[in-house]
């Protein structure tokens, strides 16, 4: 037999094209050849379990075998081999007729496509100046063909003296790809792509250091393991097989939390283990921890668009023959099959959840704080896995305990429903810094949640809508009797003028640069005379703003302070005394009050200029009063140490006065 001809591409200039557009993924030809080797070894064990084949299998190992002098890289299987009409009918004819299009337009995703377009064994031409295939077909009468070519569409037939079944692929490694001819880069690649092939691949023997140097041994150096966990059977798997297994994914990463098992056939096939990974904080969320394989062959490890963005947080395998890997990444999201195997993977992983929740529960609080960034993050940008995770979910309070949402729901609903009907969740962010609210929350007998999670402002939003007739406070976000308001409020009886009063003394005894609202309220004697809280609202809003989440604008306000002033509290009483006493018959007057109705506007402009003046006057009177009342500076210190408010010059005036307090009370 001699053949010559032209392979049948109508772009005549495949390889340049190959080249060209598969310059940054040269080292996936590997992969391809490795591929077609196990497909014909598979199609191999096929024929002889089916009785076509009656012959000896013998060893089916793919091998690989390099000679780093000759920059020669064979690729050898004892597959089906191809006959001289099948080489010509799968290497020569296939089907070029638009591939120079195609690269074109998917140049980015080429590396996917190449497997899927038939392209696969012409992959050996970005790093090779001449192939060559030997080949013997299984079938009986075969003979031995073969093909080769050195890169321009021009190929040569001829017989070959092969005799054993099978395929030899033969590289001849380019110079400018002799990278590709050093083992070091061959074991790397081997291992990344083929090391849960289903068919032993062997490169070469194992080597030793002997005499200064590495020299080979005569064990297999054996690549792959053929029966990866994700392929057998759960129950034929103990617990310690996931650790191992994912120990020996990932080396440098702590034991996972839990572990999910996947197995589906109908409607799409899809197998693998994902694992839950320790989580301890926001900066050590890594993505692409997931690698996909398609029938245990590697395709890739970024997994966007694949399965859903939380969903990414994982780490272990998917295989999946039924992942379209010929389109382009964006429209993977608006594949059928993908969101089919999105839709089932949340399932399973919101299945498992619920599983452990009722089954392992204690293992699941023991784990829960390094779990539930991933459970808020997933409940926070996905609706069916939120829906799903409401009945899982945990809530931790102050005191360690967790609880479902329902349960503690159930639990607080008697003492913390306010006015309205709605049960309001009171929850801290710090327990430390706000220890003080908390503890005055127990003592009236509330519970109160740890909310201390990055996500936490976002989750609690999302709680308040999922969670029927709720309401959130943080427990210093107002007073503990305002915090649940159980009737409507009765406020202290004062005239504008007073209430004007306490605004402008609360302002000028209080830091500059804040916002401050001051109000009056009766919460007993016993009660503080300031408090200092922050608004739920504004406070949420900020933090949110500050996670990102397109609400800046919040971020750049001032901070904002609600000053609520205890009138019962005896000390507020005295100092109320004191200023009823220094402004005793000093009423401001108002001209423009006064003003007869046909005033000319000469008129009301004088009147108005006056009663500012007057207003004035009385601003700068109540400053004065309120800079020389030792008490009130003293309870305003109080309450802004109380909130860790207090800095610098006036927390060191505060420590000289307070213990001149001292002095005075205990050595007089
Ligand atoms: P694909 O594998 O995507 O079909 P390839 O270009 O890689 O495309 O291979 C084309 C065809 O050549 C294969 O479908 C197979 O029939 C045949 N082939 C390639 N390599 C081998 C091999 N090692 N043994 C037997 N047949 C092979």
């Amino acid at each position: 037999m001699d053949n010559k001809g032209k392979i049948g591409v109508t772009t005549e200039n495949i390889f340049p094209v190959i080249k060209k557009f598969l310059y940054s993924d040269h080292e996936i030809f590997l992969r391809e050849l490795v591929a077609n080797a196990v497909d014909a070894t598979q199609k191999m064990k096929a024929l002889a379990s089916s009785g076509d084949f009656k012959g000896e299998l013998g060893d089916l190992s793919v091998r690989i075998e390099l000679d780093s002098d000759a920059k020669t890289l064979k690729i050898i299987d004892r597959g089906i081999g191809m006959t001289a009409e099948e080489v010509d009918r799968y290497i020569n004819q296939i089907a070029f007729s638009s591939a120079g299009e195609f690269l074109e337009k998917y140049k980015d995703q080429i590396s996917n496509i190449i497997g899927h377009f038939g392209l696969g064994f012409y992959s050996a031409f970005m790093v090779s100046e001449k192939v060559t295939i030997d080949t013997l077909s299984w079938q009986d009468d075969a003979k031995a063909v073969r093909w080769s070519c050195d890169g321009s569409p021009e190929y040569e037939m001829t017989d070959s003296d092969k005799t054993d079944r099978g395929t030899v692929i033969t590289l001849y490694i380019a110079e400018e790809d002799k990278e590709f001819a050093e083992r070091g880069r061959i074991q790397s690649l081997l291992e990344k792509y083929c090391k849960f092939m289903p068919v032993p691949v062997i490169f070469g023997k194992e080597q030793e250091w002997k005499d200064g140097k590495y020299v080979d041994t005569d064990k297999d150096n054996v690549i792959n393991r053929t029966e990866p966990l994700w392929t057998r059977k759960p129950a034929d798997l103990k617990e310690e097989d996931y650790l191992n297994f994912y120990r020996a994914l990932y080396p440098m990463h702590e034991d996972p939390l839990f572990y999910i098992h996947l197995n589906v056939d109908y409607p799409f096939n899809l197998t693998g283990i994902l694992y839950f990974p320790k989580i301890k904080d926001r900066m050590e969320l890594t993505r692409n921890k997931i690698q996909l394989y398609c029938n245990q062959m590697f395709v890739t490890d970024s997994v966007e668009n694949i399965v859903p963005d939380f969903l990414t947080l994982l780490h272990g395998v998917i295989d999946s023959p039924d992942i379209p890997l010929n389109v382009s990444r964006s429209y993977l999201q608006s594949d059928a099959n993908v969101k089919k195997i999105s839709g089932y993977i949340t399932k399973k992983v919101a299945d498992r959840l619920e599983e452990i929740f009722k089954n392992e529960r204690e293992a699941l609080e023991s784990k829960w704080d390094n779990l539930k960034l991933f459970i808020e993050y997933g409940m926070l940008s996905d609706e069916k896995f939120c829906e799903r995770a409401m009945k899982f979910c945990l809530l931790k309070n102050t005191e360690g305990k967790y609880f479902s949402i329902d349960d503690y729901k159930k639990a607080i609903e008697a003492e913390q429903t306010d006015k309205d009907k709605k049960t309001v969740f009171l929850y801290a962010t710090d327990a430390v810094a706000q220890y003080p609210y908390i503890e005055a929350a127990k003592n009236k007998g509330y519970d109160v949640l740890l909310m201390d999670c990055q996500l936490d402002a976002h989750f609690v939003n999302l709680l308040e809508m999922k969670i029927e007739n709720s309401r959130f406070a943080r427990v210093d976000s107002d007073s503990v009797d305002n915090l649940i308001p159980k009737e409507e409020k009765i406020r202290p009886e004062m005239s504008e003028q007073d209430k004007s009063d306490l605004d402008v003394i609360f302002h000028s005894v209080l830091p500059e640069g804040n916002n401050y609202y001051v109000t009056a309220e009766n919460l007993g004697e016993n009660e503080a005379p300031i408090l200092i809280t922050q608004s739920e609202f504004m406070r949420r809003y900020r933090e949110m703003s500050s996670l990102g989440g397109g609400m800046n604008f919040y971020s750049e306000m001032p901070e904002s302070y609600n000053i609520t002033v205890n009138m019962q509290n005896p000390l507020i009483l005295k100092v109320m005394g004191a200023k009823a006493e220094a402004f005793a018959g000093k009423t401001v007057e108002d001209p423009v009050k006064d003003l007869p109705k046909d005033a000319t506007e000469e008129q009301k402009k004088e009147a108005q200029s006056k009663k500012d003046a007057a207003l004035e006057e009385r601003r700068g009177e109540l400053r004065e009063f309120a800079g020389k009342n030792e008490i009130l500076k003293q309870i305003t210190d109080l309450a802004l140490l109380a909130n860790g408010m207090l800095k610098g010059k006036d927390l060191s005036d505060f420590i000289a006065r307070s213990r001149q307090v001292v002095a005075d009370a205990y050595l007089k």
